[in-house]
Parts: C-alpha cells; sequence; structure tokens
C-alpha cells in the first residue's frame, strides 16, 4: 500500500528560539542526523532567554551520551555541580523537612518492594528512617559525592543555563548547525495546507524551511500563534503562575541537592553552583503579590545579589498538540508544569528523541504526528500527577494556598494512587512514566502519608531476621558514604582535570 505523506521529504529545518530547547534541539538533531539535514537555528539577542532552568534529573545523563559530551568538560565549562536529590523544607509541615532523592531505597522482594519491609521493622521499632536505606539520600545529607563503579551513584547536575546553552551552541556548529541573528518578524504560511514556508526576520531575511521546531518560549511564536493551538491549562491544580528570580554569591560549600522551601504561597528554590548560587520563589498570584513574593525571597537569601530580580509569568499547563502540520514545539513553547522536581529539561530531550525516532525523512504523516502527540500527553500527565501530590499531600493548613491544596479534587489517576499507597503501601510504576516507585514512595512517606498495612511477604521474616536485614544495608550505605570525599572538594578536583 502506498505511503500517505503530507509533506515532500524534510531536508530543512529550521529551529525557532535559542534557549537551552533550541540549543539541546540544534545539538541532538546535528549530532544524530546532521549530515543529512540542513539546520538553521534563529535567536534573538534583543529577546533573551528566560534565564533559569539549572536543576535537572540523572536522565540528562543519557541525553549527553548520546551526544558524547565529556562530562568534566561540560561541568567546567557550565560550572556545574552534581545533584543527588531535593531537600524539602515545610512542605509536609512548617519545620518538618525530608529529601527526595535519586537512587533506590533498600532492595526488593519479587513479591513486595523494599517499603514493606520497612514498614513492618517501623512497627516492631527495628527500622530507622526510610532514608537510611538510600545511598545518594545519606551521601547527600553530609555532603558528600563520588563517582562510584557501575553507576552506583546515580545523580544529576546544576547547572548555568546561560552557559549551557553556548556549550551546545559550540557543539552544534561543529556538526554543521548555522546560527541566524535575528527578530522573527512573521511567520509565513501556505494558506492551503496550512503549513509553515518561512520565518521572515525583521531585516528581511526569511527563512525557508521544511520542519520548524518551536522553541521560541512561552511566546509560542509558531505553535500557539501560528498555528493556533490551544492550551490545556492546569491552573486548578497546579497553583504557582509565577516566579521571581535572583542570583547571589555563593557564601559557602556547595551542597549535592537543590533546596525546595515551601512559603505561605509558594516555594523558594536554592540551586547551589560553582561560582553562584540560584534563587528564586515560584508563587501563586491568586494567593500573593510580587513585593510580597520578592520581600520573603530576598529576606531568606544570603549573599551579595549579582542580578535585578525578575518576575516570570506562565500558565502551568500543556498545548492540546505538540506537533501539528509542520510544526513541533519543544520547550516552554509546549508547555510547562512548575520547577518544583526539575522536569522541563528533561521533557525537552524527550521531545528531542521522539523526533530523532519519528524523524519525517520522507516526508510528514499524520500517523507520526498522532503518535508523537498521544506520547507526549501521556507523559507529561504522569509527571503533573507527581507534582500534585507535593502540594496536596500535606498537614499545612497555616494559609489558605495550604489549605486549598489540600482540599482539592485531585485527577482519578492520582487519586488512586495516594489511595493504594495509602491502604496497602503498594506502588506500581506504569510503562514509560518517568518517576520510578522509589520517587513516589519517597515523596509520599516524606509528605506524611504512612502506609495502613505491607505485604505478608515481610511478616514471614521474623524479627531478628528482618532487624539483620535492614542493618545490612545501612550499615553497607554508611561504610561507603564515610569513605566519600566532600562534594565540594570533589567538584574542584574533577572540574580542574586532577
Ligand atoms: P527560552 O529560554 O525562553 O528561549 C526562547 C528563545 O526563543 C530565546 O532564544 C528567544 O530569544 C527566542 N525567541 C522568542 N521569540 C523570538 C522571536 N520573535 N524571534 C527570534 N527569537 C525569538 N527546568 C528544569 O528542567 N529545571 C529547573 O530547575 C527549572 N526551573 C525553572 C524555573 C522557572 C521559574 C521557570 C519559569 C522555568 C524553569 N524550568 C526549569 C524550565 C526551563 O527554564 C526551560 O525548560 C528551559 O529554559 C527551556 O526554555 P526554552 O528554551 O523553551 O525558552
Amino acid at each position: 500500500m502506498e505511503q500517505q505523506r503530507l509533506t515532500k521529504p524534510v531536508r530543512r529545518v529550521v529551529i525557532a528560539g535559542g534557549g537551552t530547547a533550541g540549543w539541546m534541539v540544534a545539538a541532538g538533531l546535528s549530532k544524530s542526523l546532521g549530515r543529512l539535514l540542513d539546520i538553521k537555528l534563529i535567536e534573538s539577542d534583543e529577546i533573551g532567554t528566560v534565564g533559569v532552568g539549572e536543576a535537572t534529573i540523572p536522565t540528562l545523563m543519557n541525553f549527553h551520551h548520546l551526544l558524547e559530551i565529556n562530562e568534566q568538560e561540560f561541568m567546567a565549562e557550565t560550572m556545574a555541580t552534581f545533584k543527588l536529590g531535593i531537600s524539602f523544607e515545610n512542605w509536609r509541615d512548617v519545620n518538618e523537612d525530608y529529601i527526595h532523592s535519586f537512587g533506590t531505597t533498600g532492595t526488593d522482594h519479587w513479591t513486595a518492594g523494599f517499603q514493606h519491609f520497612w514498614h513492618k521493622g517501623r512497627e516492631r521499632g527495628i527500622a530507622g528512617d526510610y532514608g537510611d536505606y538510600c545511598l545518594e539520600l545519606k551521601a547527600g545529607l553530609q555532603n558528600r559525592f563520588a563517582h562510584l563503579p557501575n553507576n552506583g551513584m546515580n545523580y544529576a547536575y546544576h547547572m548555568d543555563a546561560g552557559r549551557y546553552a553556548k556549550f551546545l551552541r559550540r557543539f552544534s556548529e561543529r556538526f554543521g548547525v548555522q546560527r541566524v541573528e535575528g527578530k522573527i518578524a512573521e511567520v509565513r504560511k501556505n494558506l492551503v495546507s496550512g503549513d509553515i514556508i518561512a520565518l521572515r526576520l525583521d531585516s528581511g531575511a526569511e527563512l525557508e524551511g521544511d520542519l520548524f521546531i518551536d522553541c521560541t518560549g512561552f511566546r509560542a511564536l509558531l505553535i500557539g500563534q501560528t498555528m493556533g493551538v490551544d492550551y490545556d491549562d492546569w491552573s486548578h491544580w497546579l497553583f504557582n503562575d509565577s516566579a521571581v528570580a535572583l542570583q547571589t554569591k555563593s557564601v559557602r560549600d556547595a551542597v549535592p541537592y537543590t533546596r525546595s522551601i515551601a512559603r505561605d504561597a509558594g516555594w523558594q528554590w536554592q540551586i547551589p553552583l560553582q561560582h553562584r548560587v540560584g534563587n528564586g520563589m515560584v508563587y501563586s498570584s491568586r494567593y500573593t503579590d510580587d513585593e510580597s513574593a520578592l520581600r520573603t525571597l530576598q529576606a531568606a537569601v544570603d549573599g551579595e545579589a549579582l542580578t535585578t530580580p525578575r518576575v516570570i509569568r506562565f500558565t502551568p499547563g500543556q498545548r492540546k498538540q505538540t506537533w501539528k502540520g509542520n510544526c513541533v514545539a519543544i520547550g516552554l513553547a509546549s508547555g510547562f508544569l512548575e520547577p518544583i522536581e526539575s522536569t522541563s529539561i528533561h521533557l525537552i530531550q524527550r521531545g528531542i528523541i521522539r523526533l530523532m525516532q519519528m524523524f519525517p525523512q520522507d516526508g510528514i504523516s499524520q500517523a507520526d504526528i498522532d503518535e508523537y502527540n498521544q506520547q507526549a500527553d501521556y507523559e507529561i500527565k504522569h509527571i503533573r500527577d507527581f507534582i500534585i501530590l507535593h502540594y496536596t499531600v500535606t498537614n499545612r493548613r497555616d494559609t489558605p494556598y495550604w489549605r486549598d491544596a489540600a482540599t482539592m479534587k485531585l485527577p482519578p489517576s492520582l487519586q488512586h494512587r495516594i489511595d493504594l499507597f495509602r491502604d496497602t503501601g503498594r506502588v506500581f510504576r506504569v510503562p514509560n512514566e518517568l518517576f520510578a516507585e522509589n520517587s513516589w514512595i519517597q515523596v509520599m512517606l516524606g509528605q506524611g502519608i504512612l502506609p495502613a498495612s505491607h505485604h505478608q511477604t515481610a511478616d514471614l521474616m521474623g524479627d531478628k531476621e528482618l532487624a539483620h536485614f535492614l542493618g545490612n544495608i545501612s550499615g553497607t550505605i554508611d561504610r561507603t558514604v564515610a569513605q566519600l570525599p566532600s562534594h565540594q572538594k570533589y567538584v574542584e578536583q574533577y572540574c580542574s582535570g586532577t
């Protein structure tokens, strides 16, 4: 049967926007398919980038492996530090903290996850904190880090977003990407097919293409303004719609975790880099105003300010389609939830990999578009649920923001997960979901859910056997962590190449 194609073969790719998304797309496409394509990227110095987005999750490593990026070089150039997780402070309640770390906790039995054994141990008074059984969490708490054999330490990075874009620009240009500086003044469309033909810059220059990647950030110049794709607004579940960002000088050693400190109507981030700290407040304009948010932030940061505070607005949600016609949106143009679990750069990378897997070299097919959109939708909805979890499971009732978050009506998919864990301690990761069981359990326990029961397999162990089992795990972790160097020293040595 003849293949149905909506367009002719794709050879000319135009990337609109040169933030983290634009340059990641340029790097991914040029490294994998660059010899077959003519790739141009347009960015506007006058508009600039969103200037935040500096905490990542371990999946970024997969992207860097794909690009064969040298880690030491990347870290030195982006002034990166290692990240082992996120410290959630005041989230469960004021003055109650926990860490959501990377890695796994304990060891599972085939019928029952480690949490069931821990739960039994806790009932019997022979188990420590759940975090005592996770290497990355304990290393993070003690500000220690080292690479371990066989990827024994699961980590991500904090990095300078501006430097990362420049790093990827140099990389992409080596693989043939042409950068064009200028402001897109008009998007020319084929009035019959509705596809984009060319981008006209304010200089008058025109860039024609077969495929256009919209990386224009919140403006969504191509996917939203030109292709008319609507936006699913999720602000009834995700209240935050504003942020104020401020960079400060480092005044202490960089810790290997992001700090997320819950406030009256949002939360504050602290991202330690080698040369500075990224700070910010994410908040809901329905519950506070910019001045109060800024005051709270300024009162909480230490270290001299390096930038002028900048307010950023966003609508939490996603485009109803991220690929329409010959336009694919990647990055903020495709949607944004909020920064709490550092998932946005991950979603950029997933969009790039999906696009590479379905690259329309023979012309665009509607089946590819549908598959791409379906996968993107599935992926972001699970992440959305995981983020809502942090707000809705809490003992905080001290402000209207937290009271409303704790009592909102949840997506059924999330309500089910919470009910299942609360009743039975069970958690199941669905196929292709970003967050694994370990993440769901750490956050559900951390936010204050203690399951009512555990799996019977755990009851087959006597107290002595269980104490031995648990003690072995935490003892091995303690011995390993005690031998690790300080995170700060390790980063300094690693980045200096010694
Ligand atoms: P932008 O950085 O906004 O880039 C848009 C590009 O398009 C720019 O180059 C701009 O010049 C160009 N452009 C726009 N209009 C035109 C035009 N007319 N002509 C020419 N060029 C144009 N993500 C994480 O993974 N971790 C985090 O910790 C994190 N923290 C965040 C905190 C906040 C407060 C916010 C708002 C986001 C955060 N994110 C985070 C998301 C992250 O910042 C973005 O995913 C990432 O920076 C990619 O942005 P972008 O490239 O899509 O958009």
